[in-house]
């Protein structure tokens, strides 16, 4: 019987980065319905630049590892960026190579490929076959190759190979690897035996996704190849080298394509594997000892032994060049970044820079833009302080994120609209603009007044609301959330608990338009419209309000843990409030649980009473 080894790393347990590759497919006429030509381009084999939207004139640089232009075939792709790691499977460790980018951008072509273009999928497992085949017999093991291949759609992962098979499990074993009891595992001994499999899943796959509402473009496609040696003498150990082949989701932004076809927790549980697995990667790729969220998705849990640590990954980030896909282009520029720099350097036709000029009032009003990214920033945290901001609540401005996808959609269509319709847009950006600026001089002043009355003995919670504003924190030049790339050090504020309480006043403010803000900030507890149900008015009004309070700071910034900790809410929930906040943002109120998929008013009743007791206990 053969003894299963630990693999060994070496001694090293450095946490290996995730090397970021950038492939931008070539230009489309057939995409490009405005004839507007390319938005982005490349430099050289590991920069590339896209105009800045804010700002024609500008384009903006990006750093990669490497990048791999229109021209770049198939093959190169393979032996530049994958097949490197492919020998490290041999001997027992394990790797990744995932697709990333927005529907249409290539990750299919570039994982999967046709017959005549052979993608990464096919090439890399003819290499691993061929590698297994160049090892001499006296190397002293026997190997053995195998495949598993699965879907994750839903965050729940379905076999492939076994269609009618249920959500499986993801576990772990003592020896810290990943295992998906009941997943089907085949043998394979040639390349025929794995197409054999794999096609006709594949094929499965994609005649579903057109009858399932695009279904490919929102599941994670998982190949699993599996290399066992098996050492020929006594004790016979094995060791056990992974590789997963993922074409991951579309990365495009559904709130912001106005994607209205699908249900909301379909595409809350795709974001949530996404928006996880970029906070994975940003982690590994930080270098800072932070803890890596593994956990939060089904997709990170289950790729934790093959992403980071001792493994080697490899995240290709594919992008198209028409600019219909300019802000899902954007978006996955900063979710794979190292660096990136904004410099003067026009490229683009006329068409764009309509926009830019004419907004250049507005943009020197709320701090301009400048030709260096840094004197930029230092521009406008000067202008929110001549604004009476404080930098806190330049937070709270930018995290309110109802108010900034307004503008950015607005901003969009200003793009691609007819001169009257685009002066009538530039008039209500400029209204929503002065909106904010007034809402932030009003979360300010209350800021101020509810200073002197903040919470001491909140840290815990603190620690969280921290990220969550990091995580919100959003930037015009960059309509992505997922920033912490590209800034890396970012320096996270500690504020008094009050002063968070502002953003939520201020986000109620910007939804509920008839409601006038000064109504709400007039009433830091939490204005209740709502009838008190019976057990509620036997308590002590403001300790309710207060614990009120701080189920909704967990509800709102709360990591799956966290809101795992509150009385009624397990992982699925968490999850589900998880997915929740992707798309809406924030829980303006705690009543707006409901909203959360399986919440019915008897449990948020219930749910409530027993929080706010146990919140009151404490
Ligand atoms: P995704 O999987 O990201 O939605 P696809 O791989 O389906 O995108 O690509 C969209 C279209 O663009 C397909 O018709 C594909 O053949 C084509 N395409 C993508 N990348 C390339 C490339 N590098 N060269 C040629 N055609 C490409
Ligand atoms: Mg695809």
């Amino acid at each position: 019987m053969a003894t299963r080894v630990a693999v060994s790393d070496g001694g090293n347990k450095k946490t290996s980065r995730v090397r970021v590759a950038v492939r931008l497919r070539p230009y489309m006429n057939k995409e490009d319905e405005k004839s507007e030509g390319p938005c982005v381009r490349g430099l050289d084999s590991q920069n590339l630049e896209i105009i800045n939207w804010r700002n024609a004139t500008e384009t903006v640089k990006y750093h990669f590892d490497v990048f791999h232009g229109e021209q770049t075939t198939q093959q190169e792709v393979f032996l530049s960026s994958v097949k490197p790691i492919l020998p490290h499977i041999l001997n027992g460790q394990n790797a990744s190579v995932f697709a990333y980018g927005p529907t249409g951008a290539g990750k299919t072509h570039t994982m999967l490929g046709s017959s005549e273009q052979p993608g990464v999928i096919p090439r890399a497992v003819r290499e691993v076959f061929k590698l297994v085949k160049a090892k001499d017999v006296s190397d002293g093991w026997d190997y053995s190759i195998g495949m598993s291949y699965l879907e994750i759609y839903n965050e729940k992962v379905l076999d492939l190979l076994s269609p009618n098979s249920q959500d499986l499990p993801i576990r772990e074993d003592k020896d810290k690897n990943i295992l998906i009891p009941g997943l089907t595992h085949m043998n394979i001994s040639k390349f025929a035996d794995f197409d054999k499999h794999f096609v006709p899943a594949t094929l499965n796959r994609t005649t579903a996704s057109t009858k399932l509402n695009q279904r490919s473009s929102r599941s994670h496609a998982i190949l699993l190849i599996k290399v066992v040696r098996t050492q020929q003498q006594l004790p016979h150990r094995q060791q056990t080298g992974k590789l997963y082949l993922v074409d991951l989701a579309g990365s495009e932004d559904n709130r912001r394509t106005g994607n209205q076809g699908i249900r909301l927790k379909e595409s809350g549980a795709i974001n949530l594997s996404l928006f996880t697995l970029s906070k994975v990667v940003d982690s590994l790729n930080s270098g800072t000892s932070v803890r890596v969220p593994y956990r939060d998705s089904k997709l990170t849990r289950l790729l934790q032994d093959s992403l980071g640590g001792s493994a080697h990954s490899v995240m290709i980030t594919n992008i198209a060049p028409e600019y219909k896909y300019y802000f899902d282009t954007f978006s996955a520029l900063n979710f794979a970044a190292k660096s990136k720099l904004i410099v003067n350097k026009p490229f683009t036709r006329e068409t764009v820079a309509v926009l830019p000029v004419k907004r250049s009032r507005e943009e020197r009003e709320t701090g301009g833009s400048g030709t260096e990214p840094q004197k930029k920033k230092h521009k406008e945290e000067k202008k929110s302080e001549h604004d009476g901001s404080s930098p806190s609540t330049r937070n709270h401005s930018s995290s309110d994120q109802s108010l900034m996808d307004r503008l950015i959609a607005l901003e969009k269509r200003t793009m691609s609209s007819q001169d009257k319709e685009r002066l009538a847009m530039l008039k209500e950006i400029k209204e929503l603009k002065e909106k904010q600026r007034e809402l932030e001089s009003k979360a300010m002043l209350f800021s101020q007044l509810a200073g002197e009355k903040s919470i001491t003995g909140q840290e815990p919670d603190f620690e969280n609301k921290t990220t969550a504003l990091r995580r919100k924190q959003s930037d015009a030049t960059k309509p992505n959330k997922q920033q912490a790339v590209v800034q890396p050090l970012q320096v996270s504020q500690r504020q008094p608990l009050q002063q968070l309480l502002v953003v939520k006043k201020q986000s109620v403010c910007v939804k509920k338009k008839e409601e006038t803000c000064s109504d709400l900030i007039e009433s830091p507890g939490g204005k209740e419209n709502n009838t008190k149900s019976a057990w509620e008015s036997q308590l002590d009004q403001s300790m309710v309000d207060q614990s009120k309070q701080k189920i909704l700071q967990i509800l709102n910034t709360g990591c799956l843990k966290e809101l795992k900790s509150l009385q009624q809410i397990g992982d699925k929930k968490a999850k589900l409030i998880l997915g929740w906040r992707e798309i809406h943002g924030h829980f303006a109120k705690v009543e707006d649980l409901i909203q959360v998929e399986g919440m019915t008013e008897k449990r948020f009743s219930s749910f409530m009473k027993a929080n706010i007791v146990s919140a009151m206990g404490k």
